[in-house]
């Protein structure tokens, strides 16, 4: 017997030292993933995921109301897994010389959803329409650290990552449509993109209440305390 199978083989000894075998009971198959012993195929997704820990950016992404082609597309934010110029350069692949948006600094997804001109214009106006103007990031705001960091009532926390998950999905867009399409790059196109894409996910029922809506910032819906 091998060295490695000789400890093995008294554990195994110690835990079937207890264990009475009764003859003229059958041997029965039971599957220790669900309650009852019996399989299904929903217990045995389940056990897949037997042990996971989830990051809490990715809680809320996933328990926020934006379609899930968009979920996922923060999720791949939240990871750093977009693929901008420097996650393409880094693998040798053509990539823009410089932000498609604003043509001046390095392409990372950092500069391109908070730290970029362009990116700015924009969260300058949804965040005037939330009444939420000390929000605005600065150029070199670390990306997770605002996007986890940003307080608001418990009832309006989902519609708040919904509406924060649409802005950088329409500056993602808006950055593919620039690269791939020839498009101009302008912040009045993503705030059109952005206005567009909130209406369609309000009659979707997307968002619940008045809280994070892209109007005029003269409108002023949030009050705190609400
Ligand atoms: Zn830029």
């Amino acid at each position: 017997m091998d060295e490695a199978a000789l400890p093995e083989f008294f554990m195994l000894w110690q835990r079937l030292a207890n264990v009475q075998l009764v003859p003229e009971r059958e041997d029965v198959l039971l599957w220790r993933w669900s309650t009852d012993g019996i399989y299904s195929a929903q217990s045995a997704y389940r056990a897949f995921f037997a042990g996971q820990v989830r990051a809490p950016i990715s809680e809320e992404i996933w328990r926020s109301r934006a379609p899930y082609s968009c979920k996922f597309f923060a999720w791949l934010a939240s990871k750093n897994r977009c693929w901008t110029a420097d996650r393409l350069r880094r693998r040798g692949l053509p990539c823009p010389s410089a932000c498609p948006l604003c043509d001046q600094e390095p392409e990372t997804l950092q500069h391109l959803l908070l730290g970029c001109v362009v990116a700015r214009e924009t969260w300058a106006w949804a965040l005037r329409c939330w009444g939420r103007e000390e929000w605005l990031p600065d150029p070199d705001t670390d990306l997770l650290e605002w996007w986890t960091s940003r307080a608001c009532p418990t009832a309006h926390r989902r519609n708040m990552w919904t509406a924060i998950i649409l802005v950088f999905w329409c500056i993602w867009r808006h950055r593919n449509d620039v690269v791939f399409n020839g498009a101009v790059a302008s912040h009045g196109a993503i705030r059109d993109k952005v206005r567009e894409e909130f209406e369609r996910w309000r009659l979707a029922k997307l968002f619940r209440g008045t809280f994070f809506v892209f109007l005029d910032p003269t409108v002023v819906p949030w009050q705190d305390g609400e």
